[in-house]
């Protein structure tokens, strides 16, 4: 893993390390006109050795990284900044060839590698740094009588060193990165696999319409909201007819593709606002909350007329019908009297020949409040 997932952030931060260049080159030239009040070399050849010249470099290099932060994309631009770095850091060494400790900001490369957290980086910036050191040791004579070999050899210890320092904290990070992106993954896998879980508990794997337990747990509250608001409620259970004869004359398997072919007329038909459910075995239930008791009750019939005029092909084209118990719910009748209004009605509508809707009679004592 390179941390492409912080990719979209790249671009921020390279614009920061370019301005903190900026502010690196600005600090040179204010510390070299410091150093102008001081120096006993003559004003004009100092001007140009130590700020002219030096700073017609850095800024031209400053100016060419500037052009290829806005034109090139992605890792390009931090393989740029490197070398812009190390350009940078040479530039402020060699003009102070005499002052040791300075040889140090050749190390800027393998610092600003570190911002990517990526080894092949900090590689390259480890060889600008090594490159800058060797490069100006041997095109710079005051330099190369000010440092033995000896002091050489330490000072590439001592880079190598570091950025094996540098190295370690970039395997840590992709340690940690790694850490927290299965830990992610994991929080999303259970995430999913609750949803899923939450859906199988709610559903009924035949038909895929709401289980029995959902159904009642949606009634009550449907009821206590009617209640509360007077919002419309109405409930019907669809019974198919004779289906104990269609498993006994298809086979099981048939009578299971008729379910599944009744609840997808229902579900089909019933609008974003109902509840469809599948109470019991051939049972189907549906909750009405967004339409007046008629439009219920006309739906209502639609659906019994298109379940008695589809043709099956489960049973050599033949159809099933169903008979149904309808009622609109009256205030303050509560959850049980209203369904068993509704189941007596689904028992006369079976006792009076089937394929019917039979409302069901209004409750004795009920403040009979007209139909929502
Ligand atoms: P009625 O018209 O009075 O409703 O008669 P019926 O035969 O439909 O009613 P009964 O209660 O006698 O039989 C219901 C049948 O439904 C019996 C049972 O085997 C069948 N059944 C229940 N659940 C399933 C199911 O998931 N798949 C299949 N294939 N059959 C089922
Ligand atoms: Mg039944
Ligand atoms: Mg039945």
């Amino acid at each position: 893993m390179d941390f492409e997932s912080l990719d979209y952030k790249r671009s921020r931060w390279n614009r920061m390390l370019l301005n903190g260049f900026w502010f690196i080159l600005v600090l040179t030239i204010i510390l070299e006109f410091l150093y102008l009040t001081v120096s006993d070399i003559s004003n004009t050849s100092f001007m140009t050795d130590y700020i002219l010249r030096p700073s017609i470099i850095q800024l031209s290099v400053m100016f060419l990284a500037e052009c290829g932060l806005k034109l090139l994309k992605g890792k390009y631009q931090d393989y740029i900044l490197i070398f812009t770095s190390a350009i940078l850091a040479s530039v402020i060494v060699i003009i102070h060839n005499s002052i040791n400790y300075l040889l140090l900001a050749l190390f800027l490369p393998v610092m600003v590698s570190i911002f990517y957290f990526h080894t092949r980086k900090l590689l390259f910036a480890f060889g600008n740094t090594l490159s800058s050191l060797y490069v100006l040791y041997g095109i710079n004579d005051p330099m190369r009588e000010d440092l033995s070999l000896v002091s050489l050899t330490t000072i590439t210890v001592m880079f190598t060193a570091f950025t094996l320092v540098a190295w370690g904290i970039i395997l840590r990070g992709k340690e940690l990165m790694n850490h927290l992106k299965s830990y992610f993954e994991s929080n999303q896998q259970l995430l999913v696999k609750t949803i899923w879980m939450d859906k199988l508990a709610k559903t009924d794997a035949l038909t895929e319409l709401y289980n029995h337990m959902t159904f009642h747990e949606f009634f009550e509250k449907l009821i206590e909201q009617h209640e509360r608001n007077q919002l419309p409620l109405q409930l019907a259970l669809l019974d198919i007819d004779n289906f104990k004869h269609v498993n006994d004359t298809y086979g099981h398997r048939a009578g299971d593709r008729v379910l599944k072919q009744v609840a997808d007329m229902i579900r089909s038909r019933a609008s974003m606002n109902d509840f469809v459910a599948r109470y019991g075995g051939e049972e189907f239930a549906v909750l009405f909350t967004d339409k007046s008791a008629d439009d219920a009750y006309a739906l209502v019939e639609t659906i019994r007329q298109a379940i008695g005029s589809y043709l099956h092909e489960a049973l050599d084209g033949k159809p099933v019908t169903v008979s149904i118990g309808f009622a609109p719910y009256f205030d303050g009748e509560g959850k049980e009297r209203f369904f068993n209004r509704v189941d007596e009605a689904l028992y006369k509508a079976k006792n009076s020949g089937k394929n019917k809707t039979i409302i069901a009679s209004e409750p004795f004592d009920s403040k009979l409040v007209n139909w929502i």
